[in-house]
């Protein structure tokens, strides 16, 4: 039996009524599994407990495995989610429509649940902005994108006000909000002990300071996607209302099957655990009127200017030419968009999203390109780990299969310790799935992994 805060247990009691023993006793249960893979990337279909009704990539697990002794995990071939949140994916075919392209920004994105949802759903012309404003947030953040491999993606390191040059000219914008988090108490039984009511007062007027900004970021006529993991009012029915009243905003209604189980609560939707086989969530869905007084489409300037600089914040545009053969490297080389740094690293867009990527780069100075192609040393590429990891390798490149202790060392960035590994570059893979570089010297093998990605425990020796 859970012991619940007594104040959340009175308002809960109050709002479920006839429901509230079912939900004691859903908060007693451990919370179910559930992972959603790339569909860039896994090749079949995982062992399964049960796919997850709103999101076609999503399946339940029957117990929870030690993910970080997967290499498929860490190959980027599944992101590991709670079910609930995959909902976006059900909003998005609703109301969205991923046929055209489309610029996307999540404005609250780590550790990349909805990002690596998101992109996957996108066309491969459209682009989503990662944004992460705590720093230690987005180095996570960044590692899951990276793992996940898909090139038309930004980083962004930045507080929303950041996003000013930027108003009026988003198609979606996503804020799943920093929340008092009442829906994951089952997996994190520590926020219970953190939460009161001053800090549900304090998260909702966060929320709607990040809110009011996202507004002004969207285009006329598009989408905001507002989700919590929480169930107060406060900060959902709340906010929604108060963003329905204040903005020109159009609620949008989401059209769930009954037995889903998902409740509709004033112009959001809520995910309780005795009703869904998920955590507790709540989404909510508008669009920008297109009259709408608070639509300024304002790009700044000089980020509109057909005269645009070849520097973007700290990357300077270059030509293919003259650098390394990048088709030993790169799916064909001449669909990416290239930019160096001060430090010579290539990083790359497809060209279908170059210029608004150039667009996103100007207006803020910590953003980057998911995509780093590597460093130019000596006239010969040194290739980065996310170019190992993305669907835009070339499919050339020499490779390897490790078996599971193998990959588990390689993993530990140690020697994995295989005969005749090939001369010079390769990847190193398990089951095909690339998990990083590595260089074969004769009698021994470099390992590439990044250090900041090394498995410390992996169990198997
Ligand atoms: N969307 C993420 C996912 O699906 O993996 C989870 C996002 S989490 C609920 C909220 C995030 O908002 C946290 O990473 C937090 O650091 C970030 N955050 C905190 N303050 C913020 C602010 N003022 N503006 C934007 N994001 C903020």
């Amino acid at each position: 039996m859970v012991v619940l805060n007594p104040d959340f247990a009175r308002a809960m009691q109050e709002r479920l009524g006839a429901e509230w023993p079912a939900f004691v006793e859903a908060m007693a249960q451990p919370a179910p599994v559930s992972i959603r893979i790339n569909p860039f990337k896994y090749r079949s279909t995982p062992e399964h407990d049960g796919q997850v009704p709103w999101c076609a990539q999503g399946y339940y697990l029957a117990k929870r495995p030690a993910f970080i002794l997967d290499p498929l995990w860490h190959a980027g071939a599944y992101y590991v989610q709670e079910a609930s949140s995959m909902a976006i994916a059900e909003a998005v075919r609703q109301w969205v429509g991923t046929d055209r392209p489309l610029r996307v920004l999540d404005l609250a994105a780590a550790p990349g649940g909805k990002s690596t949802l998101m992109v996957a759903l996108l066309s491969a012309d459209s682009l989503l902005v990662a944004n992460e404003p705590i720093r230690s947030r987005y180095d996570i953040l960044r590692q899951n994108l990276v793992r996940w491999g898909l090139p038309n993606v930004l980083s962004a390191n930045h507080d929303p006000q950041d996003f000013a040059p930027l108003a009026g000219w988003f198609d979606v914008v996503l804020v799943d909000a920093p929340c008092s988090g009442e829906g994951l108490w089952r997996k994190d039984a520590q926020a219970m002990l953190e939460w009161s009511l001053q800090q549900v007062n304090f998260c909702a007027a966060r929320q709607r300071r990040i809110l009011a900004y996202a507004i002004d970021l969207l285009a006329p006529g598009g989408t905001l996607l507002y989700s919590t993991c929480t169930y107060n009012d406060t900060e959902n029915s709340t906010n929604a209302r108060w963003l329905r009243d204040a903005f020109d905003l159009e609620p949008l209604p989401l059209r769930w099957p009954a037995k889903w189980g998902i409740v509709e609560q004033d112009l959001g939707y809520q995910f309780y655990p005795h009703r869904v086989r998920g955590e507790g969530f709540y989404l909510s869905c508008f669009r920008k009127k297109i009259a709408s007084s608070h639509v300024t489409a304002r790009v700044h300037s000089v980020l509109r200017s057909k005269n645009r600089p070849a520097s973007f914040g700290r990357f300077q545009r270059v030509a293919s030419a003259g650098l390394p053969a990048l088709s030993r490297w790169v799916q064909r080389p001449e669909k990416v968009h290239l930019w160096q740094d001060r430090h010579e690293i290539l990083y790359a867009v497809p060209q279908s999203v170059a210029a608004d990527a150039e667009t996103v780069l100007a207006a803020l100075p910590r953003a980057a390109p998911m995509l780093e192609i590597g460093q130019v040393l000596k006239g010969d590429l040194l290739p980065a780990h996310s170019l190992a990891l993305s669907v835009l390798r070339a499919g050339q490149v020499p490779y390897l299969n490790l078996d599971i202790v193998q990959a588990t060392r390689y993993l530990r960035k140690e020697d994995p310790q295989v005969a005749g590994a090939p001369k010079g570059w390769f990847l190193a893979c398990y089951e095909d799935y690339a998990l990083g570089w590595a260089k074969g010297l004769g009698g021994r093998v470099n390992n590439y992994l990044p250090k900041g990605w090394r498995v410390m425990n992996t169990g198997h020796s």
